[in-house]
Protein backbone atom coordinates (compact mmCIF):
# COMPACT_ATOMS: atom_id res chain seq x y z
CA UNK A 1 0.00 0.00 0.00
CA UNK A 2 1.74 3.56 -0.86
CA UNK A 3 0.18 6.40 0.60
CA UNK A 4 0.13 10.25 -0.72
CA UNK A 5 -0.31 12.85 1.91
CA UNK A 6 -1.82 16.29 0.30
CA UNK A 7 -1.15 19.07 2.61
CA UNK A 8 -4.44 21.57 1.49
CA UNK A 9 -2.28 24.82 0.78
CA UNK A 10 -3.65 28.30 0.60
CA UNK A 11 -6.99 28.02 2.74
CA UNK A 12 -8.28 31.91 4.23
CA UNK A 13 -8.34 32.97 8.18
CA UNK A 14 -11.77 30.58 8.50
CA UNK A 15 -14.82 33.01 9.20
CA UNK A 16 -18.26 32.10 10.52
CA UNK A 17 -20.14 31.07 7.61
CA UNK A 18 -17.71 29.62 5.58
CA UNK A 19 -18.46 26.85 3.45
CA UNK A 20 -15.14 24.55 4.27
CA UNK A 21 -16.15 21.24 1.50
CA UNK A 22 -16.35 24.22 -0.87
CA UNK A 23 -12.99 26.23 -0.33
CA UNK A 24 -11.31 22.59 -0.05
CA UNK A 25 -12.45 21.66 -3.61
CA UNK A 26 -11.46 24.97 -4.94
CA UNK A 27 -8.00 23.56 -4.09
CA UNK A 28 -7.20 20.32 -4.00
CA UNK A 29 -8.73 17.77 -7.20
CA UNK A 30 -10.05 15.06 -4.48
CA UNK A 31 -10.56 11.34 -6.34
CA UNK A 32 -13.00 8.72 -5.11
CA UNK A 33 -11.65 7.31 -1.57
CA UNK A 34 -9.39 9.43 -0.13
CA UNK A 35 -9.62 10.72 3.30
CA UNK A 36 -9.87 14.09 4.17
CA UNK A 37 -8.66 15.12 7.44
CA UNK A 38 -9.66 18.59 8.38
CA UNK A 39 -8.74 20.29 12.18
CA UNK A 40 -11.31 20.75 14.51
CA UNK A 41 -10.36 24.30 15.06
CA UNK A 42 -11.53 25.22 11.46
CA UNK A 43 -14.82 23.48 11.57
CA UNK A 44 -15.64 25.17 15.01
CA UNK A 45 -14.50 28.35 13.36
CA UNK A 46 -16.39 28.34 10.09
CA UNK A 47 -19.62 27.21 12.32
CA UNK A 48 -19.01 29.75 15.14
CA UNK A 49 -18.54 27.18 17.86
CA UNK A 50 -16.35 30.27 19.39
CA UNK A 51 -16.96 32.33 22.44
CA UNK A 52 -15.47 36.00 23.53
CA UNK A 53 -14.01 35.95 26.69
CA UNK A 54 -15.48 39.67 27.61
CA UNK A 55 -18.72 37.86 27.62
CA UNK A 56 -18.40 35.02 30.23
CA UNK A 57 -19.06 35.64 33.60
CA UNK A 58 -16.69 33.70 35.83
CA UNK A 59 -18.63 30.93 38.75
CA UNK A 60 -16.73 30.78 41.91
CA UNK A 61 -15.37 27.40 41.01
CA UNK A 62 -13.80 29.13 38.01
CA UNK A 63 -12.18 31.79 39.79
CA UNK A 64 -10.99 28.99 42.69
CA UNK A 65 -9.43 27.19 40.02
CA UNK A 66 -7.88 30.23 38.25
CA UNK A 67 -6.29 31.81 41.07
CA UNK A 68 -5.09 28.33 41.82
CA UNK A 69 -3.50 28.07 38.77
CA UNK A 70 -2.85 31.34 37.48
CA UNK A 71 -5.52 31.07 34.41
CA UNK A 72 -7.77 33.50 33.52
CA UNK A 73 -11.22 32.93 35.20
CA UNK A 74 -13.16 33.49 32.12
CA UNK A 75 -11.27 30.91 30.27
CA UNK A 76 -11.43 28.53 32.61
CA UNK A 77 -15.65 29.33 32.97
CA UNK A 78 -15.52 28.51 29.12
CA UNK A 79 -13.53 25.17 29.46
CA UNK A 80 -16.09 24.04 32.22
CA UNK A 81 -19.17 25.30 30.27
CA UNK A 82 -18.20 22.56 27.49
CA UNK A 83 -17.29 19.82 30.17
CA UNK A 84 -19.61 16.85 31.08
CA UNK A 85 -18.00 15.58 34.15
CA UNK A 86 -14.56 16.90 35.63
CA UNK A 87 -12.15 14.23 36.02
CA UNK A 88 -9.24 15.99 37.45
CA UNK A 89 -8.96 19.91 38.22
CA UNK A 90 -5.32 20.21 39.05
CA UNK A 91 -2.93 20.37 37.91
CA UNK A 92 -4.87 21.48 34.85
CA UNK A 93 -8.68 20.35 34.14
CA UNK A 94 -9.54 16.84 32.98
CA UNK A 95 -12.66 16.59 31.50
CA UNK A 96 -15.13 14.44 29.74
CA UNK A 97 -17.19 15.96 26.89
CA UNK A 98 -20.84 14.97 26.41
CA UNK A 99 -20.36 13.34 23.01
CA UNK A 100 -17.83 11.09 24.84
CA UNK A 101 -13.69 12.56 24.38
CA UNK A 102 -12.17 13.09 26.91
CA UNK A 103 -9.66 16.20 26.89
CA UNK A 104 -7.07 18.46 28.59
CA UNK A 105 -9.11 21.85 29.42
CA UNK A 106 -12.09 20.31 27.08
CA UNK A 107 -10.25 20.90 23.83
CA UNK A 108 -11.03 24.65 24.54
CA UNK A 109 -7.97 26.53 22.43
CA UNK A 110 -6.84 29.93 22.81
CA UNK A 111 -4.79 29.49 20.01
CA UNK A 112 -5.05 29.98 16.49
CA UNK A 113 -7.65 33.24 17.12
CA UNK A 114 -7.94 36.68 17.58
CA UNK A 115 -6.99 37.81 21.00
CA UNK A 116 -9.92 37.62 23.27
CA UNK A 117 -11.57 34.50 21.85
CA UNK A 118 -11.78 31.01 22.91
CA UNK A 119 -12.42 27.81 19.82
CA UNK A 120 -14.93 25.43 21.28
CA UNK A 121 -14.69 21.69 20.02
CA UNK A 122 -17.19 21.06 17.30
CA UNK A 123 -20.41 19.53 19.90
CA UNK A 124 -21.28 16.97 17.31
CA UNK A 125 -18.10 15.61 15.67
CA UNK A 126 -19.26 12.84 14.04
CA UNK A 127 -22.32 15.03 12.64
CA UNK A 128 -19.43 17.49 11.65
CA UNK A 129 -18.08 14.60 9.60
CA UNK A 130 -20.73 13.44 8.33
CA UNK A 131 -21.67 17.09 6.98
CA UNK A 132 -18.43 17.54 5.44
CA UNK A 133 -18.60 14.39 3.59
CA UNK A 134 -21.68 14.87 1.95
CA UNK A 135 -20.59 18.43 0.98
CA UNK A 136 -17.44 17.25 -0.64
CA UNK A 137 -19.78 15.00 -2.57
CA UNK A 138 -22.35 17.45 -3.50
CA UNK A 139 -19.32 19.84 -4.46
CA UNK A 140 -16.83 17.36 -6.62
CA UNK A 141 -19.02 14.44 -6.86
CA UNK A 142 -16.46 11.97 -5.12
CA UNK A 143 -16.91 10.14 -2.24
CA UNK A 144 -14.43 10.60 0.21
CA UNK A 145 -14.06 9.54 3.91
CA UNK A 146 -13.74 12.51 6.24
CA UNK A 147 -11.76 12.99 9.78
CA UNK A 148 -12.54 15.85 11.90
CA UNK A 149 -8.94 15.91 14.67
CA UNK A 150 -7.90 17.93 16.95
CA UNK A 151 -4.28 18.03 19.06
CA UNK A 152 -4.44 16.24 22.25
CA UNK A 153 -2.50 15.22 25.16
CA UNK A 154 -2.05 12.11 26.63
CA UNK A 155 -1.15 9.57 29.69
CA UNK A 156 2.43 8.19 29.91
CA UNK A 157 4.26 9.69 26.82
CA UNK A 158 5.30 13.39 26.92
CA UNK A 159 4.45 15.15 23.56
CA UNK A 160 0.75 15.51 21.64
CA UNK A 161 -0.55 13.73 18.69
CA UNK A 162 -3.62 14.62 16.43
CA UNK A 163 -6.52 11.99 17.24
CA UNK A 164 -9.91 11.68 15.32
CA UNK A 165 -13.02 13.43 17.51
CA UNK A 166 -15.06 12.79 14.21
CA UNK A 167 -14.89 10.07 11.46
CA UNK A 168 -17.43 9.17 8.60
CA UNK A 169 -16.82 6.91 5.53
CA UNK A 170 -15.24 3.87 7.31
CA UNK A 171 -15.11 2.64 11.03
CA UNK A 172 -12.77 4.25 13.63
CA UNK A 173 -11.29 1.04 14.67
CA UNK A 174 -10.13 -1.79 12.80
CA UNK A 175 -10.61 -5.07 14.33
CA UNK A 176 -8.39 -8.08 14.57
CA UNK A 177 -9.83 -10.21 16.88
CA UNK A 178 -10.03 -13.48 15.74
CA UNK A 179 -7.34 -13.17 12.83
CA UNK A 180 -4.20 -15.31 13.10
CA UNK A 181 -0.63 -13.87 13.12
CA UNK A 182 2.38 -15.57 11.54
CA UNK A 183 2.47 -18.45 13.20
CA UNK A 184 -1.24 -19.64 13.67
CA UNK A 185 -2.03 -17.49 16.99
CA UNK A 186 -5.52 -16.32 16.95
CA UNK A 187 -5.55 -12.73 18.14
CA UNK A 188 -7.76 -12.02 20.54
CA UNK A 189 -7.83 -8.67 22.47
CA UNK A 190 -6.17 -6.48 18.89
CA UNK A 191 -8.13 -3.95 17.64
CA UNK A 192 -6.19 -0.73 15.88
CA UNK A 193 -7.15 2.70 16.07
CA UNK A 194 -6.69 3.71 12.22
CA UNK A 195 -8.85 6.82 12.61
CA UNK A 196 -6.03 7.74 15.21
CA UNK A 197 -3.29 6.94 13.22
CA UNK A 198 -4.53 8.72 10.15
CA UNK A 199 -5.27 11.78 12.50
CA UNK A 200 -1.79 11.32 14.23
CA UNK A 201 0.07 11.87 10.71
CA UNK A 202 -2.00 14.47 9.29
CA UNK A 203 -1.79 16.25 12.72
CA UNK A 204 2.52 16.39 11.99
CA UNK A 205 1.54 17.43 8.42
CA UNK A 206 -0.41 20.55 9.85
CA UNK A 207 2.04 21.78 13.04
CA UNK A 208 0.64 23.38 15.24
CA UNK A 209 1.32 27.17 14.82
CA UNK A 210 1.76 29.26 11.40
CA UNK A 211 1.81 26.73 9.03
CA UNK A 212 -1.75 27.70 7.74
CA UNK A 213 -2.51 24.30 6.99
CA UNK A 214 -5.94 22.87 8.59
CA UNK A 215 -6.69 20.56 6.27
CA UNK A 216 -4.79 16.90 4.60
CA UNK A 217 -5.41 14.60 1.79
CA UNK A 218 -4.54 10.74 2.19
CA UNK A 219 -5.07 8.82 -1.09
CA UNK A 220 -4.49 4.83 -1.46
CA UNK A 221 -4.96 4.01 2.55
CA UNK A 222 -6.43 0.58 1.70
CA UNK A 223 -9.90 0.34 3.59
CA UNK A 224 -10.64 -2.08 6.81
CA UNK A 225 -13.53 -3.40 8.47
CA UNK A 226 -14.25 -2.99 12.02
CA UNK A 227 -16.23 -0.75 14.24
CA UNK A 228 -16.70 2.53 15.67
CA UNK A 229 -16.60 2.04 19.41
CA UNK A 230 -13.88 4.21 20.15
CA UNK A 231 -14.27 5.32 23.62
CA UNK A 232 -14.25 3.26 26.52
CA UNK A 233 -17.75 3.46 28.58
CA UNK A 234 -16.70 4.25 31.99
CA UNK A 235 -16.76 0.64 33.94
CA UNK A 236 -14.33 -0.62 31.37
CA UNK A 237 -11.72 2.75 31.33
CA UNK A 238 -8.99 1.69 34.17
CA UNK A 239 -7.02 4.56 34.19
CA UNK A 240 -10.52 7.02 34.60
CA UNK A 241 -11.30 4.63 37.67
CA UNK A 242 -7.77 5.07 38.97
CA UNK A 243 -7.60 8.99 38.95
CA UNK A 244 -11.35 9.41 39.93
CA UNK A 245 -11.66 6.65 42.81
CA UNK A 246 -8.15 8.43 44.61
CA UNK A 247 -8.47 9.21 47.96
CA UNK A 248 -7.95 12.58 48.77
P1 LIG B 1 -6.34 22.01 16.30
O1 LIG B 1 -5.29 20.95 16.31
O2 LIG B 1 -7.64 21.57 15.65
O3 LIG B 1 -6.58 22.62 17.65
O4 LIG B 1 -5.83 23.21 15.35
P2 LIG B 1 -4.45 24.05 15.41
O5 LIG B 1 -4.70 25.37 16.08
O6 LIG B 1 -3.33 23.21 15.95
O7 LIG B 1 -4.20 24.30 13.86
C1 LIG B 1 -3.87 23.24 12.97
C2 LIG B 1 -3.37 23.80 11.66
O8 LIG B 1 -4.38 24.61 11.07
C3 LIG B 1 -2.15 24.72 11.80
O9 LIG B 1 -1.37 24.55 10.60
C4 LIG B 1 -2.76 26.13 11.82
O10 LIG B 1 -1.86 27.13 11.37
C5 LIG B 1 -3.90 25.93 10.83
N1 LIG B 1 -5.02 26.85 10.99
C6 LIG B 1 -5.77 27.11 12.12
N2 LIG B 1 -6.76 27.97 11.83
C7 LIG B 1 -6.66 28.26 10.49
C8 LIG B 1 -7.41 29.07 9.60
O11 LIG B 1 -8.40 29.73 9.96
N3 LIG B 1 -6.99 29.09 8.29
C9 LIG B 1 -5.90 28.38 7.85
N4 LIG B 1 -5.55 28.44 6.56
N5 LIG B 1 -5.18 27.61 8.68
C10 LIG B 1 -5.56 27.53 9.98
MN1 LIG C 1 -7.18 22.10 19.55
MN1 LIG D 1 -3.26 21.25 16.55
Amino acid sequence: MTIQVIPVEGLPLIQKGDDIPALVCERVALENGDILVLASTIYSKAKGHTRRLSEIQPSEYAERIARRDREDPRFVQSVLDEAKEVLIDHPFILSELPFGHIGVRSGVDRSNIEDGYVILLPPDPMGAAAEVRAGVRRRSGKEVGTIITDTCGRAFRRGQTGNAIGWSGFPAIRDFRNDTDLFGHILLITEEAVVDEIAGFANYVMGESHQGIPAVVFRGCERWTGHDDLYFRPSEDVIRKAICNRPG
